[in-house]
């Protein structure tokens, strides 16, 4: 079985791009991939959960939905976080430190309510060490996913060292491989912190060539990884599975 833990239905790169559920269900055909956790970003809260929600209707056995929360200055995120997680599903709560700040005032609310509502915040950290070190310590009951293990396309063997680190630190943290471009990395996370706290993920879809040929490449970078067939399985289903209960 194989779960991508990372799906954009909105992304937030320049483009601005925009996936429907069917092109994601596509993808996955093509590839292999069984479940795929989805969501949306450079919206509001209410509006990345509506979109989200529809793909899920969609496809409710295929696509799992995480909450996007930006505390907005216009318009609160927690009750339409909670709301999504306690009557429509949603499994996880999704966080991007490009386009909400990190400090404690304004995203500890939403790590506090990720641990009560007992699912876990897929977080991209943007790189900075120092606040995914004082949030994993925070909030020892809240499962912190480290998208990109750390950043993004990071060539800083350095920077990754430091967040492989947080890992073994703090329990409650994951690591998600999707965008790493240092496969050595991740077999070396494996070893240092266990498969069972590592997560496979595309961070797509990406449309070159196509949808479904970007998503087998990412799953032989994991297949051909000097690890275990156990290793290999957790990252790809595993992991996220117990996390998610999947069935
Ligand atoms: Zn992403």
């Amino acid at each position: 079985m194989i779960c991508d833990s990372h799906c954009h239905l909105k992304h937030g790169n320049k483009e601005m791009t925009e996936y429907s559920a069917r092109q994601i269900v596509e993808a996955m055909d093509g590839a292999g991939i069984d479940k795929t956790v989805v969501f949306a970003m450079c919206l509001s809260s209410a509006q990345a959960i509506e979109m989200t929600h529809q793909a899920h209707r969609e496809f409710p056995g295929r696509l799992i939905p995480y909450a996007y929360a930006i505390p907005h200055i216009s318009e609160p995120a927690l009750p339409h976080v909670e709301r999504a997680v306690r009557e429509l599903g949603f499994r996880g709560i999704k966080v991007h430190g490009g386009e909400t700040r990190l400090t404690p005032y304004v995203i500890d609310p939403v790590f506090d309510l990720a641990g009560r509502l007992g699912v876990p915040c897929l977080v991209d950290f943007a790189g900075n060490v120092d606040y995914t070190r004082r949030i994993a310590g925070a909030f020892p009951k809240t499962t912190i996913i480290i998208a990109h293990m750390g950043r993004y396309l990071c060539t800083d063997r350095g920077l990754l060292d430091q967040f492989i680190k947080i890992a073994e630190d703090h329990e409650n943290v994951i690591l998600d491989t999707s965008g790493v471009v240092i496969p050595g990395k991740v077999t070396e996370a494996v070893h240092r912190i266990g498969s069972e706290r590592m997560a496979w993920g595309i961070d797509g879809p990406y449309p070159a060539p196509d949808l479904a040929s970007f998503a087998k490449e990412e799953i032989e970078r994991i297949r051909i990884l000097p690890i275990s067939e156990k290793d290999r399985d957790n990252l790809f289903w595993g992991t996220i599975a117990r996390l998610l209960k999947l069935e």
